[in-house]
Parts: structure tokens; C-alpha cells; sequence
């Protein structure tokens, strides 16, 4: 198993109990499920525009959540149809989401 893989797993928020990772093999077949769900949960909190950045404004016409960035470039571009459904939405649809 490489190292990084399992440097990787150590550092994951929520573990399943830790008395079942005392064998590498055992730690790869209950952790790695856990990586993949964790994986995907992000990637539901990530941008769909740039996919690298956190959403974190909405667009209450249709909302959908995008990054600010994003959101902020389709303003400046006077495009202002959300990239998710194409609703038009102008700055004051825009509002800024807090993911506790
Ligand atoms: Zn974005
Ligand atoms: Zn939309």
C-alpha cells in the first residue's frame, strides 16, 4: 500500500470505530467506501462552473448555487443567465450562502 494513500486516510474527518484499523488490509476495505462517499460530498459543495472553488452564492431566481467568482464574471459579462438552467438573474438575485 503506498504511503501517501495511507497518510491520506489518516487525515479523514470521520473514521468508522478505529479499533477495526489495526491491519492495513482491513483499514483499506472499510476506510476507501468512506473516501469515495466523502469524495462525492464534496464534489456536490464544489462550483459546477470551475469546479475547484466552494459554492457559496445563490441565485435565488432558480436557486442554484455557484461560487462567487463565477457568479461575479457572468454579472461583468452581462450574460446574467445562470449556468445551471439558464434563468436570467440580474445582482440583486445574487446571495451569499454560509455552509456551517
Ligand atoms: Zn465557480
Ligand atoms: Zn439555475
Amino acid at each position: 500500500m503506498p504511503r501517501s494513500r495511507i497518510h491520506f486516510v489518516l487525515h479523514m474527518p470521520c473514521t468508522q470505530s478505529r479499533t477495526d484499523l489495526n491491519s492495513p488490509a482491513k483499514r483499506t476495505r472499510l476506510i476507501l467506501p468512506i473516501c469515495v462517499q466523502v469524495a462525492a460530498q464534496r464534489k456536490l459543495l464544489r462550483c459546477g462552473v470551475c469546479d475547484a472553488r466552494q459554492k457559496d452564492c445563490i441565485i435565488t431566481k432558480c436557486w442554484h448555487l455557484f461560487c462567487q467568482q463565477c457568479i461575479q464574471k457572468n454579472l461583468e459579462t452581462r450574460h446574467r443567465k445562470c449556468p445551471g438552467c439558464g434563468a436570467a438573474f440580474g445582482a440583486a438575485d445574487v446571495k451569499q450562502v454560509y455552509l456551517a
